[in-house]
């Protein structure tokens, strides 16, 4: 796939607007947390619809996400790119993105990128087939759709809940759901997701034998899309036809179908193509036109030679032998048939050896990815104290500085060396003063708010940064560090020695300043501090 999203220029349709957003969005831009979450907002009502350019887009705001350190945004951008390439039919990538995100939303409680990891795991295997499974996400999935999530997603999350319960032959408690939705949908005069859920709920009432009120749905659909001025999605028309069809409707059949087949509908996949051609197919046979009834089937099998798309083929295979027979010819279709029973069972076998493929490379990714996180997260600590360590620093740092610098916010930066501390070693060993070192990173670790960053710098230098820290604060907090530290019991580690830190602090109110220019200043501030004698904090001069 490319690396760079389209030009904004380039894309119709609504999700256009959302591509120039995001095209448009950097860190720097006034908002852009809240510009982005708008964007991504949009794009997980619409991203089945214009997939190949959702994903570029939702690339591009899963790296802004990553440049704000909005790992919640960077998650559901993540999500939004998996099932755009689910529906381009890269399971495997899709099915690892999906869990991955899945994970994190478990490790971080987030209610939301739960609903939304759910449903992309569930989507995934969905696909692959694994219904138990799918129905089981999609479960989660509504579970975990709060009250604050809005009406349209909530109407989506209940249409695929409903999907997954009609795959897997629950029609009573899909039904339900799609009539939940849809009345979410009308309420809040949502045509088209109205249209999406009359078409799921026309075909699973079809499913359960009841043609008269899937008929009633169908009509309500054209209704819908004849006062809106628009022509109904492609995606929707062979639900109508297989209505049409239980109705003994054949000519109707032709007329819903004709814009798929002669491309007036515009471009659809080979799926779809296919499948119309067969129920058209069908249609002509029941009506006893054999003939275009072959030609019918002979171009769905056209289409099909191009692609992978066993199912069909069987299914082609079935209605040939229904054709054959129809014109007397039993022997073939006898012959015909025994074809589409062997194809079928193959295709059975075939099809969960892939679902098991596909899900062990999933699983394998998976496993990679956490030890490479954990060699990523090891490359990130002091492996003496375990704090963060210099390489660390440098990466947050920046990123705390813009945080701050976003909200208006304070930040203070302290500063810690340790006093004399080459006595320690001197005096009594190299091992003393790594003991030293060892108790001071808990000192820090134990007294850190959640949102502190501690670090070890080098040698004896630690630092402290206090994000939303203005001055007053930053001076008690680093007071208390260095009396912590002070009146620690020492006696069994250094004996006689005392220990002590002095402590350099600074406080930036816009944050407008670039991260070695900060440490400048607290290092100058801790100077102060040694110069005067130890065992004190010195904060900038008023
Ligand atoms: P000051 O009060 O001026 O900071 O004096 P100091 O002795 O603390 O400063 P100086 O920079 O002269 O000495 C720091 C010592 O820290 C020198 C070095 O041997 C020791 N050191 C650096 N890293 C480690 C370590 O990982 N373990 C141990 N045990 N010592 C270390
Ligand atoms: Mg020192
Ligand atoms: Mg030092």
């Amino acid at each position: 796939m490319a690396g760079t999203a389209p030009h904004p220029e380039a894309i119709v349709g609504p999700i256009r607007d959302i591509a120039r957003t995001v095209a448009q969005l950097s860190p720097a831009t006034p908002h852009a947390e809240a510009l982005l979450a708008a964007a991504l907002d949009a794009m997980e009502l619409d991203s089945k619809v214009d997939f190949g350019v959702i994903a570029e887009v939702a690339a591009q705001a899963e790296r802004i996400a990553s440049a704000l350190g909005r790992a919640d945004l960077r998650m559901r951008a993540r999500l939004v790119r998996a099932e755009a390439l689910l529906s381009e039919g890269d399971a495997p990538a899709s099915g690892r993105i999906a869990h991955e995100a899945l994970d994190w939303a478990v490790g971080h409680g987030h209610e939301y990128v739960l609903a939304r990891g759910h449903l992309a795991v569930s989507s995934f295997r969905l696909h692959l087939g694994d219904l138990p499974d799918a129905l089981a996400h999609a479960v989660q999935c509504v579970t975990h759709t709060g009250e604050d999530v809005s009406a349209a997603v909530r109407a989506r999350h209940l249409s695929h809940l409903g999907v997954t319960l009609c795959e897997s032959g629950s029609l009573d408690e899909a039904r339900r759901r799609f009539r939940d939705g849809l009345d979410i949908a009308t309420a809040i005069g949502d045509a088209d997701l109205s249209v999406r859920l009359l078409n799921n709920l026309a075909y699973a009432v079809l499913k359960s034998g009841d043609a008269t009120e899937a008929q009633r749905l169908v009509a309500e659909m054209r209704t819908i899309s004849a006062r809106r001025g628009a022509p109904l999605s492609p995606a929707y028309l062979d639900t109508i036809a297989r209505v049409e069809l239980v109705h003994h409707q054949y000519d109707e059949v032709e007329a819903t179908l004709g814009p798929i087949l002669d491309g007036r509908a515009g471009p659809v996949d080979d799926l779809s193509l296919a499948e119309s051609l067969l129920t058209v197919a069908e249609a002509r046979r029941l009506r006893g036109a054999t003939t275009t009834a072959q030609q019918g089937l002979d171009r769905a099998r056209e289409v099909c030679a191009g692609s992978d798309l066993q199912s069909v083929r069987a299914r082609i295979r079935e209605e040939q032998a229904q054709l054959f027979a129809a014109t007397g010819d039993y022997h073939r279709a006898y012959e015909e048939y025994r074809l589409f029973h062997a194809e079928t069972q193959a295709l059975q076998s075939a099809q969960s050896e892939a679902r098991a493929r596909t899900l062990q490379a999933v699983f394998e990714a998976e496993e990679a990815r956490r030890e490479s996180e954990r060699f990523r997260e090891m490359a990130q600590r002091d492996p003496l104290t375990g704090l963060h360590n210099r390489r660390y620093v440098d990466e947050q740092l920046e990123l705390l500085l813009r945080q701050a610098a976003n909200r208006a916010a304070p930040l203070s930066a302290a500063l810690i060396d340790l006093d004399y501390f080459k006595r320690i070693n001197d005096n009594l060993s190299h091992a003393a003063g790594d003991a030293v070192l060892q108790r001071i990173a808990e000192l820090l670790s134990g007294g850190a708010a959640d949102s502190w960053l501690v670090a070890r710098l080098g040698g004896e230098e630690f630092l402290l940064v206090l994000p939303d820290t203005d001055p007053g604060t930053a001076m008690r907090r680093c007071e208390e560090v260095r009396q912590a530290i002070a009146a620690h019991p020492w006696q069994p580690v250094t004996g006689a020695l005392p220990v002590t830190a002095s402590i350099g602090v600074t406080t930036v109110a816009d944050a407008d300043i670039t991260p070695s220019a900060l440490l400048a200043r607290a290092d100058r501030n801790l100077y102060a501090a040694k110069r005067s004698g130890r065992n004190r904090v010195v904060a900038d001069p008023a």
